[in-house]
């Protein structure tokens, strides 16, 4: 991979390449963009097979974060740690507290929290190196559990595309297909099922299937979901879903998930707005955690705060399906253009100020 090439082609400010042999730490922390504040972004612990792969998931997942955030109105910019390791064998304080070490020579410009292998617990011992880090425990006086903002804003976000399929943002009786019954897949299910909604649920994991059916989901193999007639479609398990295979199969109107980078490839979105399928753009709708986080950083803690903007979800939605049928490009471009244009405002503000 030609790392200064695709950092010059996506914007990226930084790369922290992160190495200690004691504690068997390897890893990278990627700032894409400090325009609107800090780069904030969870550490992921993955087990990579090869370093572009790792390379290329640190860039991505970064510059995600800075739109995340700009299109959230957060002051927050974008980054994303990732420590390459097995999270289930290899996870050790040692290892975490090497990487918070790594953290804090950024003085923070990079603030971290949770992300996918990563637990409360793993984030106190990254706290133990720096003060740049959010999404502690509540009894930590951090903002702790960010999938219950999640599952919000996502259900939230269901409802405005729901409004744009169909004239009424009312999602009793329609028929949910969730892919991955996790942290936000169940907390989604709770607001949907209190709606009168109907859901479809799968899971590689059989707890989460249990958990799927306990709750009154209908449960079906992982790879059936993508063919379940439904209203909407659900990614709520890991990247990468909407590509060619699977775009095909789809049988529903929306898909609005919790999942980060669903989409394959950028051209994904454009394939799902030829089929008419209305896609809720992923860090629009799933953007309830690091808006939760954000109310952490730099003072004390708001849940009501924390809600409110997470209320916002509804109303951000509602402006990228604006901006998609104004300007006649799929919902995916939409909400880059929306972030774009609030990083452009940014800099030209700080110039004038200058
Ligand atoms: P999680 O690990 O609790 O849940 C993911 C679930 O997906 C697991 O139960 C797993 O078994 C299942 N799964 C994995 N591969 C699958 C497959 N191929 N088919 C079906 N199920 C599969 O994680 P989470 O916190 O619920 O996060 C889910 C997604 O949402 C991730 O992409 C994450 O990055 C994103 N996200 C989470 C948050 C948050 O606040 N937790 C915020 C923003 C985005």
């Amino acid at each position: 991979m030609q790392v200064l090439e695709s950092m010059e082609r996506y914007g990226h400010e930084q790369l922290v390449v992160c190495h200690d042999s004691a504690a068997e730490l390897k890893g990278f922390i990627a700032i894409h963009d400090t325009t609107l504040g800090p780069a904030c972004g969870g550490v992921r612990v993955w087990p990579h097979a090869t370093e572009d792969g790792a390379l290329l998931d640190v860039l991505r997942l970064s510059r995600a974060m800075t739109y995340k955030s700009a299109v959230a109105g957060l002051p927050l910019g974008g980054g994303k740690g990732l420590i390459v390791a097995d999270p289930r064998k290899d996870k050790s304080e040692a290892l975490l507290r090497a990487f918070g070490r790594y953290v804090d020579t950024l003085g923070g410009r990079y603030v971290t929290t949770e992300d996918v292998g990563m637990t409360p617990e793993d984030l106190e011992h990254v706290a133990k190196e720096t003060r740049h880090v959010a999404g502690l425990p509540t009894s930590m006086g951090g903002s702790g559990d960010t999938s219950i903002l999640t599952g919000l804003g996502l259900y939230l976000g269901m409802k405005a595309c729901a409004k744009a399929a169909w004239g009424s943002d009312s999602l009793e009786g329609r028929v949910v297909a969730i892919q991955g019954f996790g942290n936000v897949g169940s907390r989604v299910a709770e607001h949907l099922l209190a709606e009168g909604a109907e859901l479809v649920a799968t899971d590689t994991f059989e707890g989460s299937r249990d958990r799927a059916r306990s709750q009154g989901a209908r449960v079906v193999d992982p790879d059936a979901i993508y063919d379940v007639e439904c209203g909407i479609f659900a990614p709520c398990a890991l990247g990468g879903v909407l590509n060619s295979d699977t775009i095909p199969r789809l049988r529903c109107g929306v898909v609005a998930g919790g999942a980060n980078n669903q989409l394959l490839h950028e051209g994904d979105g454009e394939a799902l707005h030829r089929r008419g399928i209305l896609y809720g753009p992923d860090y629009v709708l799933n953007a309830g955690g690091i808006i939760n986080v954000s109310c952490e950083i730099g003072g004390e803690y708001s849940a009501v705060r924390a809600r409110e903007l997470t209320e916002r979800i509804h109303e951000n939605v509602e402006r990228v399906i604006a901006v998609s049928r104004q300007e006649d490009v799929p919902t995916s471009v939409a909400a880059d253009r929306l972030a774009e244009r609030r990083l452009k405002e940014a800099r030209e503000a700080r110039r004038v100020s200058r």
